[in-house]
């Protein structure tokens, strides 16, 4: 086969010589085919831009879905064709064939995930002959992550990650940097994509398609679809970025689609043929043309030539546009080439034209009238959470792989960095893929994490074993970890503690400052003792855990695991453990002799053993009061700050539209009705105190359950949620939402974090760059959430953080909502195909998927608010690290280090500084990206520059050179700032930019202004490594 491709590829490039003369007499040739006796057409297609005409770039494409209807695998090499004829494989083989048939040719290619594949199966030879192509500019990649990622549901440091591994690729084997942003399918998008994943990877644009209706027809007629766009308060035109809006969608006007089954006209030039038609077709060309500069500022408009998985006989298109091309420019009414979005931006740059300026972002998406894109915000629910717990673990697992030391060949982390960069897909954490292709993408992270976990085990085995004998090798294998925690499933802590064996539990902290934080574990048995790192007794609380949970745990451990559970925990063990910056303390627990003094069990009362009318949990500063005869949540007070407020927190559901005309399904939020869910007869509700935390369990029906956790030394309230399954048999889908309301004057007003970063002001039933007409008074004031939402009534601010993507708003005054999970009996008609109706199965045994999670509660005085959503909130992204491993006797203190800062013992990050990537490269290399938390005037304290001392990062090391590179590490920041184009910007107006200054190669200090974040490669000089010790 390889010799018969072998062959294909020589003539090809005979053909390609001959041609090269030809073009050379293709005025020759032309007149010779005005006699009508010539066969053979050469079409000039050489054109460039033309400063006085209309110039139509045409740009070819192929938006290839990194796993959608079909997994990234099936869409790579064309399997499961009867779901969709789309193979990857064909796009690019014969798009290289085309390319190299003719060098005016041109074509972008945009998802890294799928050009790897390709890549690594090919040879030598075509390998020398792609890399010309991308060398002289006819093959461009743009964008360059591994997918194109989704805009409402992925967390900031996940978008940078999934773009780093695609960029590094391209660096790698190409030596080429991206510059251009292509996010054309997205549902909606985000200002950290302009700013964050645009202007600071050293994108000078981006071009998008899907856009609000009622926007784009205003920016139609006032030909603003192209603007300049500052996503960023805090960063403003230090990180703007030319935007183009196409004005349709991602494909080219009517009629000029080429596929093979595609039903365009062709261009028919053989006049001695019938239906030739080259000046209609000419004509139609023109007319789209004039119709778009019409609604376009400059001379300049683009054609994205493509669309989903086209090329896959890249010559049906190639043929076509190159006819187009020769003809038009014949005709010489417009000017047509063969372009890239690159090209475009550098033309439309050139035209020193002032653009509009964008602020904000563009969500929430509608495409009609009833059609709201704000349902995906939250399908899928413990998809995406499991997609960002990885992306934590995914954190912490390379900066431990950093401390051991990277290891290429045996376990790593890249299947993992590889599954979660797939993951972040705009049809893959945004829960609008089909069932299997779901399951596939969990089944990727699933395997990653299997190795990431032996990463961690091993690491935590070197570094306790660090300052001692040396000799690691023997608890490698002893290290467990649990990641069905939240099930209470967790089978070493769970094992009964006998004969004098004791738990040994490390608790690891990925963040630059000390954290004390209660640790929960399920246990077997009751007279307990936890012992911290000096060998100190501390307090812990033993908790009662109730048989809806144990019947939760057991279904789940058996659907996920095959088997079910051989043991069957009893309590709930809690404690505080303190643990140091970037390092580890070790939990001792073992069974209580009777002179000791053993954990304390929580009292238990229920409504029923209690007389009162209401009852206050909260052992610390946070008070919440419920009213005992329903169990609802009434006053909310902190005595240290003096925060008094009435409280309400409530569920509800929205009953899913079935129309035909517009069903809410997995992409559309389109509800018929609200309803209100009450507690069902008078289920009783239970109250368990004790000196680390309380805790108010509520069953409100057979599908929901909640669980307000007070912390005695937090202030902040924890709900922890269980719902599911949604009873569908009324035939009706639902999606549950909870309310948080207080009586707060919010004046339609509440702020939403854009991917987990900056927080943007949203109006209730407005928007900030047309006049809203409102159709959807609920999904259309919807918006993505990743960090939290609060609301503000000028003396007091209610914060809301979550643990996954959601979507939120807030539709009253004073009150937040959360839409938790969702099921639904209608397909929305937007492609996928399918019900977001998702199961779980043991064996063939299915029932409704069943969601828990967390979110959590805070009210603050005015101004006091962001310290907590955004300390905390890094804290909810990178929780503690549990591991867990058995002592026999009293051996490990006396073999292990018990606690442990991996940078220096007198430093700590401040709590707006987080390190948000610490991890070796292949190279040796190690890639540091640390993150200013807070956003410009959020906070008195902490919106300020923050420094970060690098010798203190890593002591015991001594660092030979540090480079500062843009965010995706693909080249040095300086000679990224020097290439930036600037734009001309109408009504611009700001106040000063707040920066980091340049790292003095002596003192290596870095400075973050405030939502800066900075990458670096750093290396050191390894024969000085531990040179200390
Ligand atoms: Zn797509």
């Amino acid at each position: 086969m390889a010799s018969y491709k072998q062959q294909i590829r020589h003539s090809r490039e005979e053909l390609k010589t001959m041609k090269q003369l030809l073009n050379i007499a293709t005025l020759l040739v032309l007149l010779c085919c005005l006699g009508g006796e010539c066969k053979y057409m050469v079409y000039d297609t050489s054109h460039k831009i033309q400063p006085n005409k209309i110039n139509v770039h045409l740009v070819p494409h192929s938006h290839d879905d990194v796993g959608w209807l079909k997994t990234v695998d099936q869409y790579y090499t064309g399997a499961n064709n009867s779901i969709r004829g789309a193979c990857v494989q064909n796009v690019l083989d014969s798009v290289i064939s085309a390319l190299i048939d003719d060098k005016n040719r041109k074509f972008i290619y945009v998802e890294m995930a799928f050009f790897q594949r390709w890549w690594n199966q090919q040879s030598e030879m075509l390998k020398i002959k792609v890399k010309e192509l991308v060398n002289t500019g006819q093959l461009e990649f743009i964008n360059g992550g591994m997918c194109m990622h989704d805009e409402a549901t992925p967390h900031y440091i996940d978008l940078i990650d999934q773009t780093t591994l695609g960029h590094m690729f391209i660096k790698r084997e190409f030596g080429q940097k991206p510059r251009v942003g292509w996010q054309i399918d997205p549902f909606g998008h985000s200002a950290v994509q302009a700013y964050l994943l645009g202007a600071e990877l050293g994108f000078d644009s981006v071009f998008f398609a899907r856009m609000d209706y009622q926007d784009r027809e205003k920016r139609k007629n006032e030909k603003t679809l192209e603007v300049v766009w500052q996503g960023s308060k805090s960063l403003g035109s230090s990180s703007q970025l030319f935007t183009g809006i196409f004005p349709r969608h991602y494909d080219p006007p009517d009629g000029f689609t080429f596929e093979i089954n595609d039903v365009s006209a062709p261009i028919q030039d053989d006049e001695l043929l019938f239906d030739y038609n080259v000046q209609e077709r000419v004509n139609d060309f023109v007319d789209a043309a004039i119709a778009q500069a019409n609604e376009t500022r400059t001379n300049h408009i683009m054609w994205a030539m493509g669309t989903d998985f086209r090329y896959q006989y890249a010559v049906s298109w190639f043929r076509q546009i190159d006819k187009f091309i020769h003809y038009v420019n014949l005709d010489g009414r417009v000017n047509a080439l063969y372009s890239t979005p690159s090209i475009y931006t550098d033309a439309k740059h050139a035209a020193d034209e002032t653009w509009p300026l964008k602020t904000d972002d563009f969500f929430p998406y509608a495409d009609k009238v009833n059609t709201y894109w704000t349902g995906y915000f939250t399908s899928r629910p413990t998809f995406k959470d499991y997609v960002r717990k990885m992306s934590g673990y995914y954190v912490v697992a390379r900066q431990l792989e950093f401390y051991k030391g990277r290891n290429s060949s045996g376990p790593n982390t890249d299947a993992l960095g590889d599954a979660l960069a797939i993951a972040q897909h705009h049809d893959a954490v945004s829960g609008t893929q089909r069932q299997h292709v779901a399951s596939d993408y969990a089944l990727r992270i699933g395997k990653g994490y299997a190795e990431a976990e032996k990463v961690v085990a091993s690491s935590l085995a070197f570094l306790t074993a660090l300052r001692t004998s040396g000799n690691h090798e023997n608890s490698v294998g002893t290290f467990q970890q649990c990641p069905l925690l939240n099930i209470s499933y967790c089978p070493p802590s769970e094992a009964v503690l006998s004969d004098g064996k004791s738990l040994v539990i490390v608790v690891y902290n990925p963040l630059g400052w000390k954290r004390e934080e209660v640790v929960r574990i399920p246990v077997s048995s009751h007279e307990l003792i936890v012992l911290d790192s000096d060998g100190k007794e501390i307090k812990s609380q033993l908790l009662p855990i109730f048989n809806a949970s144990l019947n939760m745990r057991n279904y789940h451990v058996k659907a996920y695991l095959g088997v079910s559970p051989s043991s069957t925990p009893q309590y709930w063990l809690g404690f505080t453990a303190s643990v140091p910056p970037l390092g580890f303390s070790t939990y001792i627990i073992s069974g209580a002799k009777h002179t000791d003094t053993s954990s304390t069990m929580s009292t238990v009362w229920t409504s029923d053993s209690t007389s009162d009318k209401t009852v206050v949990i909260g052992g610390g500063n946070l008070k919440l009061h419920y009213a005992t005869d329903e169990g609802k949540l009434t006053h909310y007070i902190n005595k240290r700050n003096l925060v008094e407020e009435s409280i309400e927190h409530s569920y509800s559901y929205y009953s899913g539209h079935n129309s035909t005309n517009q069903a809410s399904g997995a992409y559309i939020f389109r509800p018929s009705g609200t309803f209100p869910i009450k507690s069902e007869g008078q289920k009783a509700f239970a109250i368990i105190k004790g000196p680390i935390m309380d805790e108010v369990h509520h069953e409100l029906n057979p599908w929901m359950y909640q669980v307000t956790r007070v912390y005695k030394e937090k202030e902040h309230a924890e709900v922890e949620f269980t719902i599911g399954p949604i009873p569908i048999d009324d035939g009706v889908g639902k999606e549950i939402t909870t309310q948080i309301t207080t009586n707060f004057k919010t004046n339609k007003t509440f702020y939403i974090d854009s991917n987990g970063r900056d927080f943007i002001k949203r109006v209730r039933d407005f928007r900030p760059d047309w006049d809203l007409q409102v159709n959807e008074p609920v999904a259309g004031n919807y918006y993505p959430i990743n960090l939290g939402a609060y609301v503000e009534d000028g003396t007091l601010e209610l914060s809301v953080l979550v643990d996954r993507a959601v979507g939120g708003s807030s539709l009253v005054d004073g009150q937040i909502e959360l839409m938790l999970h969702r099921r639904l009996l209608f397909d929305d008609v937007k492609g996928v195909g399918e019900l977001l109706n998702e199961t779980i199965c043991v064996l063939d045994d299915c029932k409704g998927l069943v969601v828990q999670g967390k979110f959590y509660i805070r009210i603050d005085p005015m101004g006091d608010g962001a310290k907590w959503r955004r300390t905390f909130g890094q804290e909810i992204y990178s929780p503690l690290l549990l591991a867990f491993a058995e002592q026999d006797g009293n051996d490990w203190k006396n073999s292990h280090a018990s606690s442990l800062s991996m940078i220096d013992a007198s430093y700590s990050l401040s709590n707006n500084t987080a390190i948000i990537t610490l991890q070796e490269l292949e190279s040796g290399t190690v890639l540091l990206r640390l993150a200013h938390l807070y956003e410009v005037g959020e906070d008195k304290d902490y919106s300020v520059m923050a420094s970060v001392e690098l010798k203190k990062l890593f002591p015991n090391r001594k660092i030979s050179k540090v480079r500062e590179m843009n965010l995706s590490g693909n080249q040095e920041r300086g000679e990224m700032e020097k290439k930036r184009l600037n734009w001309k910007v109408k009504d611009s107006s700001e106040t000063k930019i707040v920066r980091g200054g340049g790292v003095d190669p002596e003192k290596l200090v870095v400075e973050l202004g405030p939502m800066e974040i900075r990458t670096f490669f750093i290396d050191f000089d390894y024969l000085m490594m531990f040179a200390s010790e």
